[in-house]
């Protein structure tokens, strides 16, 4: 028995935190877990599930929309905001009375409460301090707006799950995953919806030919998109309204500004001062290919290390650090090829490189592309087209990246990023027969090479 009080005292209750600690202990480690706020942390709270589950609902106009060119005949659908919010977060507590079970089911010691590390092998919580012969970080992140004159005035998607009106007019300030997704969230609901982007293209760092066929789609969808802007001033208004200054000179009057414009790791208050633990240059925690910070007793993982901010790349590393530690089973988690998915409307989904990253790796590329209207819209009468993309890397045949934008594209991407965890050369996907009729299928039969580049 160690004469410290846990084995594993891990700090933040979200998906890596939870994952790490429950694993941890079904290996027989003493563990305890600290949370100050939400079981579940960002994804079940104001993350993944919550936006997913506003996502299918401002689908349904669409879904109404389509319904005509089907027979049906429905009367214009009205939209109450409190029903959707509210039984979202009823949907939230109920998961969140889940995570408490599963700790409480693993042997975990939930401590609730902040926590700050007091020495290396020491956290307090509430005036009580434990030890422990480690420290996991898994405190995540937290949404960053920019310092503008009247910053006040804009909400954060931490807040947009809680709207106590739904606003008419929304500005989405930033061009990456969550400025995009709610912008479609916003407009699918019935918003007059602006996204205002820094930048000549959102989605930085997505292939360059999905960034502008999405952006060709989501303006299509009725967002309005003003690219090489960004907000100069917000003031609120007497009447509530908020004006809205931006770079280019010209104004807005909206009832909502939300910025997505990134987010910083959660670490103040940690007490980190009290440790060896070092920043990477970009403000994340850094740590060692095995999570280890610093300070040798301290470890952490998740978006608060920042190597990827996705769920199931925090869960990975949650095993991996548990299976290291607890079950001498050495393990390192691969970033290479994780698929990954924007629901924005349509959805993206991708796995592997971007068609400049493998140029930039010196490849020959064959490249394969369609684009096409779902059958689904043959008769809805909805423009919606659907584009894929596959990059095959010329000199081994082995597909290196794989991209979709359509419908649905997040479960079609994800069979395909098995076959290529496996290897899969373009040869298999040819010799893959599809399921017919579904648009997936085309992956498996695109046959002409629509360019070849490097
Ligand atoms: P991102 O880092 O993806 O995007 C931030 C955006 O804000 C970029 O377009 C950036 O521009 C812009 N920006 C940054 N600072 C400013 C500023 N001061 N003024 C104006 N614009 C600015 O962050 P998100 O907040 O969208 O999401 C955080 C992370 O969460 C994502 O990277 C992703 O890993 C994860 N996530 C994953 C989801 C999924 O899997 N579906 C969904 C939501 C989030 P520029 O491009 O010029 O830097």
């Amino acid at each position: 028995m160690s004469a410290y009080d846990f084995d594993l005292f891990v700090i933040g209750a979200g998906s890596g935190g939870v994952r790490a600690s429950r694993m941890a202990s079904g290996f027989g480690a003493r563990v305890a877990v600290a949370e100050d706020t939400f079981l579940g942390g960002t994804c079940v709270n104001v993350g993944c599930v919550p936006k997913k589950l506003f996502v299918y609902g401002s689908h349904v106009p669409e879904e109404v929309e389509a319904a005509a060119g089907y027979g049906w005949s429905v009367a214009k659908p009205e939209f109450d905001w409190p029903t959707l919010r509210d039984n979202k977060t009823k949907e939230i507590q109920r998961l969140n009375g889940i995570y408490g079970n599963i700790l409480a089911n693993a042997g975990v010691e939930l401590i609730e409460g902040r926590a700050t590390i007091v020495d290396p092998n020491t956290v307090a919580v509430n005036g009580k301090q434990y030890t422990a012969e480690r420290i996991l970080i898994a405190t995540g992140g937290w949404p960053k707006i920019p310092e503008i004159p009247g910053a006040e005035h804009i909400i954060s998607s931490n807040e947009a799950f809680y709207l106590e009106e739904f606003p008419k007019r929304v500005m989405v300030l930033g061009g990456g995953y969550i400025a995009v997704e709610f912008a479609g969230i916003f407009n699918g609901l019935g918003a007059d919806t602006e996204l205002v982007y820094r930048g000549p293209l959102f989605l930085r760092g997505f292939d360059q030919e999905v960034r502008e066929f999405t952006a060709n789609e989501v303006a299509q969808k009725g967002v309005k998109l003003t690219f090489d802007t960004n907000i100069e001033s917000v003031e609120k208004q007497a009447n509530g309204e908020l004006k809205v200054r931006l770079t280019d000179g010209s104004e807005r009057i909206v009832d909502c500004v939300m910025a997505a414009t990134g987010r910083a790791p959660k670490i103040d208050g940690l007490g980190l001062e009290n440790t060896a633990v070092k920043l990477t240059e970009s403000g994340t925690l850094a740590v060692n290919d095995d999570y280890q910070t610093d300070e040798p007793s301290i470890y952490a993982i998740g978006d608060v290390v920042g190597r990827m901010e996705l769920t199931p790349v925090a869960l990975a590393e949650g095993m991996a650090l548990a299976k290291t530690l607890y079950n001498n089973q050495p393990t390192r988690v691969d970033y290479e090829n994780i698929a990954t998915a924007v629901f924005c409307q349509p959805n993206i989904s991708t796995v592997g490189l971007t068609e400049e990253q493998a140029l930039e790796k010196g490849m020959r590329l064959r490249i394969y592309t369609t684009s096409f209207k779902h059958m689904k819209h043959t008769l809805s009468g909805m423009p919606e087209r659907t584009f894929m993309k596959l990059l095959v890397e010329d000199s081994s045949d082995k597909v290196v990246g794989c991209h979709m934008v359509g419908q649905d594209a997040g479960e079609i991407i994800q069979g395909i990023a098995v076959a290529m965890k496996a290897g899969a050369t373009k040869a298999d996907f040819d010799s893959t027969i599809g399921i017919h009729p579904t648009a997936a299928e085309e992956f498996v039969t695109m046959r002409d090479v629509t360019r070849v580049v490097g």
